[in-house]
């Protein structure tokens, strides 16, 4: 719903971060199979870790299958790998796995799933990166919760003392780990959200990548039109009569698509999220907005201007909540239901100075 604003995301430092995060030699009861089957080249001369891009280039020489996808793919490409390219990659990626026997696809999902262990970067590199340069505040596929940190504890890691952020995000994969596993630590397939839309029933179920009407939805895509193509729109239900709105229940908000169909539309943006349905939960905010525009018309906020000596338009923005024109919608909850509620009630916007 809100695309995601990444001039802030330092690329450079994103990559230093995963490349040097390290693999400890296995024990004996490791799951990493990987691992297991290399350690004695691997962990030579007592190396007891080898960092990632040790292991990429390591399998990139040394594990045939491995060899056969990857030895053209530089793991920085693959993490960095920018966002306008994702889906042309794995196309590629893709054909060239299908080419492979049943065996040899077995081995190598095996391999990538030792190697791009998102679980193992989740917590330690990848949120505290998008803490730091993003700070992401709400959930950029819904709006409606907070996703900010919300605290802090001193940890103690191998000795040495170190904070570590309480925060209320989770990060999906716009394109499915489980299965596309050589993407779980590409920046750009990380989105950070809330746990609803991050749930097996809302994103968790649907395939993203290779869906017509769903692929071109990453909010990190400059051509993610969402804001301006689709507006939330106020309507009437039946039970409000002589229209005169009594309560919530005698409206509905529903989001609508002007003179296009690519997030509104049968199995499409809205329908996959369950926007519509979930956002029916808040009406309150737009009712709200509604019996205010009733109390305060512009006479009367020029009279509490002449009363209180605060200018008008702040006044206005407190009592409607209003979003300022060049606001990032990502900061705040229900900011684009806001805004758009006020172009439709026709509530003039505030503009920065
Ligand atoms: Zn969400």
């Amino acid at each position: 719903m809100i695309e995601i604003n990444y001039k802030n995301l330092d690329l450079e430092i994103y990559w230093e971060e995963v490349k040097k995060e390290t693999f400890q030699k296995p024990k004996s009861d490791s799951t990493n199979t990987t691992l297991k089957d290399y350690q004695d080249k691997l962990f030579i001369d007592k190396k007891l870790s080898v960092s990632l891009e040790e292991l990429y280039r390591f399998l990139q020489e040394k594990n045939d299958v491995f060899k056969t996808i990857f030895s053209d793919i530089e793991l920085k490409t693959l993490i960095l790998l920018h966002v306008d390219e994702l889906n042309h990659k794995v196309r590629k990626i893709e054909e060239k796995i299908n080419l492979l026997d049943e065996d040899k696809q077995k081995q190598l999902k095996i391999i990538l799933k030792d190697v791009f262990q998102y679980s193992k970067f989740q917590a330690k590199v990848l949120a505290p990166y998008f803490e730091k340069y993003l700070n992401p505040r709400t959930c950029y596929y819904c709006n409606i919760d907070f996703i900010n940190r919300y605290g802090e504890e001193e940890v103690e890691k191998n000795g040495k003392k170190e904070i570590e952020f309480k925060n209320k995000f989770t990060l999906d994969h716009f394109i499915d780990k489980g299965r596309y596993s050589y993407l779980a630590l590409s920046l750009f397939n990380l989105i950070p959200c809330c746990f609803i839309c991050n749930s097996k029933k809302i994103k968790g179920s649907i395939e993203f990548y290779g869906n017509e009407k769903l692929q071109n939805t990453n909010p990190y895509l400059r051509s993610f039109d969402f804001d301006e193509k689709v507006k939330f729109k106020l309507f009437l239900t039946d039970s409000c009569e002589d229209l005169d709105i009594k309560s919530k229940d005698n409206i509905d908000i529903r989001l609508k698509e002007n003179y296009s169909n690519k997030y509104d539309c049968k199995d499409g943006y809205i329908e996959k999220f369950q926007l519509d349905k979930r956002y029916q939960a808040h009406k309150d905010i737009v009712f709200e907005m509604l019996e205010n525009a009733k109390l305060y018309s512009d006479s009367r906020l020029k009279e509490l201007q002449e009363l209180t000596g605060i200018p008008y338009q702040e006044i206005k923005k407190d009592i409607f909540n209003l979003i300022e024109d060049d606001a990032d919608l990502s900061k705040e909850p229900f900011s684009k239901l806001r805004k758009d509620m006020a172009d439709e009630l026709g509530i003039e916007r505030v503009r920065l100075k």
